[in-house]
């Protein structure tokens, strides 16, 4: 039992797996963790869908590689597990796969047990069990093996494995070989050496339950030269045993619509998930971005002020709005600056609404206002020109959006001879963890980002301000409609653009582009 240590607040380790990548993979218990702890400390082998699920505000501790690129010392890990927790914060201790296979988070406990400072653990996957099983390979099958064993391919400092390769011969089992990549040829040579019959598959997994998952299957006499020929990096691990030869039939990853495919979404953090979880469902990986958060305007005294003469006029009024976020926003607002609905609908005239499609048309209808207008072709040029046929003469509009919403709304309606409010009711804000943007970055740069997301000419603007100088001529960016394609091309990435502005629309493009079948 642990004593609870009174001299100071004591605070609580959670020493956590957090699976081989896939982000489906993290446990619940995880999960809720990453959301709750008051300080996370991470390595490198957490992927990047896992980190971006990170809310942005939450402290985090990068303890994967020091500047330089070397790796940081257990002990500094240790001590590092220990301060934060003295501090009374709750600690997420997030490692890959199972904390406790290979994972040195037996090492991490031994320190805090010293210090009496209370931990738990939560297992996770392993990548020995959940690579093969996304390559189609079962660890264990009564047709062909009884066991299965993981073994660690890292080298001593001297160079040598300390590996009994008679004992692992003998066995029979299924053998599965992590951080053994460096060592390939020494474990394929001493399993050789040991008698096994070298037409035994094998197979090499690279990157496994991602999206870029690679698979070579060979035999133990052929798999090193294979591999080579694959140029087979690291994260990888060496299967050794018949069940290998099952991948052949029982492959299933890289088969899905949109398997072996990644994207990136940008799209304000608020509601994301609807598409974001479509995209995975027919096996896409997915990275969202977290760094689109919208900030609402507040306090909004501009917005007050003109909701008080919006109320005085007289005649035909329209309430336009061009996104969910800007309905909530809006109905936020009055309940924040006390404005009762009866007094905004009951002066004089009548109010109209007009939202830009259909989705803002729905989250109207959750304040009981249905849209008296969403334009043919949901985008803000239409919506301008739709609404200067539609409106009376001498019409007051208001239109309650983003900060730097799009020009294009403007010019029909000031020319229609309408008085026009323009009232910026929320802001986007750019905050990604620093390494995920440089993983983001690598990975655009080097090609492994198939699609990224635009649902707005602000998460275009938020996305290159966050991501800084690069060049973006190689990215794809997947747009909702026109307008936000124009805000891409800009920065000169290459386009493609939904058949119209709605989440169906978006998934149905990504699908025509990128589908496997
Ligand atoms: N605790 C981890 C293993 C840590 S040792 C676990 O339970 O999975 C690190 C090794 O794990 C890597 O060298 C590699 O062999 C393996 N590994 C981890 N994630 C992997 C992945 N996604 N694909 C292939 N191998 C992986």
């Amino acid at each position: 039992m642990l004593k609870q240590n009174t001299e100071y607040k004591t605070g609580k380790v959670w020493l956590a797996g957090a699976g081989p990548g896939d982000e489906g993979l993290l446990t619940l218990k995880t999960a809720e963790l990453m959301e709750t702890a008051d300080v996370i400390v991470y390595d490198a082998l957490i992927s990047p869908e896992i980190l971006s699920r990170i809310p942005t505000e939450k402290e985090t501790i990068y303890v994967g590689k020091h500047s330089g690129n070397h790796p940081v010392p257990q002990e500094e890990i240790n001590q590092i597990l220990v301060q934060e927790a003295k501090k009374g914060k709750s600690v997420l201790r997030l490692k890959g796969g199972d904390p406790f296979v290979f994972g040195r988070g037996g090492e991490e406990l031994e320190l805090l047990l010293k210090e009496e400072i209370p931990f738990e653990v939560v297992p996770g996957i392993t990548s020995s069990v959940a690579v093969p099983a996304y390559a189609g390979i079962p660890v264990t099958h009564r047709d062909y093996t009884s066991s299965f064993h993981v073994i660690t391919g890292h080298a001593r400092k001297d160079g040598k494995l300390s590996i009994d390769f008679d004992s692992l011969v003998k066995l029979n089992g299924t053998l599965v070989f992590l951080m053994s990549v460096a060592s390939m040829e020494k474990i394929l040579q001493g399993l050789l050496d040991a008698g096994m019959d070298p037409e035994t598959p094998a197979a090499v997994l690279e990157r496994g339950t991602t999206a870029k998952q690679r698979r070579v299957t060979a035999t133990v006499r052929t798999l090193k030269e294979k591999s080579d020929q694959a140029g087979i990096g690291t994260p990888a691990i060496i299967v050794v045993g018949k069940v290998c030869a099952l991948a052949e039939e029982l492959h299933w990853a890289e088969d899905r619509i949109l398997g072996g495919r990644r994207f990136l979404l940008t799209r304000p953090r608020q509601n994301i998930s609807s598409l974001a979880g479509r995209l995975r469902s027919l096996g896409a990986q997915v990275i969202e971005m977290p760094a689109i958060r919208t900030e609402p305007v507040s306090p909004n005294p501009i917005l007050e002020k003109a909701l008080e003469r919006f109320q005085e006029r007289e005649g035909e009024k329209w309430l336009v709005f061009t996104s969910p976020v800007g309905v909530s926003v809006f109905f936020e607002q009055l309940v924040e600056m006390k404005m009762d609905l009866r007094n905004l609908f009951g002066g004089a005239g009548r109010i109209k609404a007009a939202a830009i499609g259909s989705a803002t048309a729905a989250a109207l209808a959750g304040h009981g206002i249905f849209a008296d207008l969403v334009p043919q072709t949901y985008n803000a040029g239409n919506l301008g020109k739709e609404l200067a046929e539609k409106a009376a003469a001498g019409s007051h509009i208001l239109i309650a959006r983003a900060e730097q919403g799009s020009e294009e709304l403007l010019p029909p309606l000031t020319g229609a001879g309408f008085t026009v409010e323009d009232i910026p009711l929320y802001r986007t804000v750019c905050e990604v963890n620093p390494l995920l943007k440089d993983q983001i970055r690598e990975m655009l740069e080097n090609g492994e980002i198939d699609g990224v997301t635009f649902t707005s000419g602000s998460t275009v603007r938020g996305f290159t301000q966050a991501m800084g100088e690069m060049d973006l001529s190689n990215v794809s960016a997947v747009c909702i409609g026109e307008q936000t394609a124009r805000e891409a091309e800009k920065y000169g990435m290459r386009i493609e653009i939904a058949r119209e502005a709605s989440m169906d629309a978006m998934v149905e493009k990504l699908a025509e582009l990128y589908s496997n079948v």
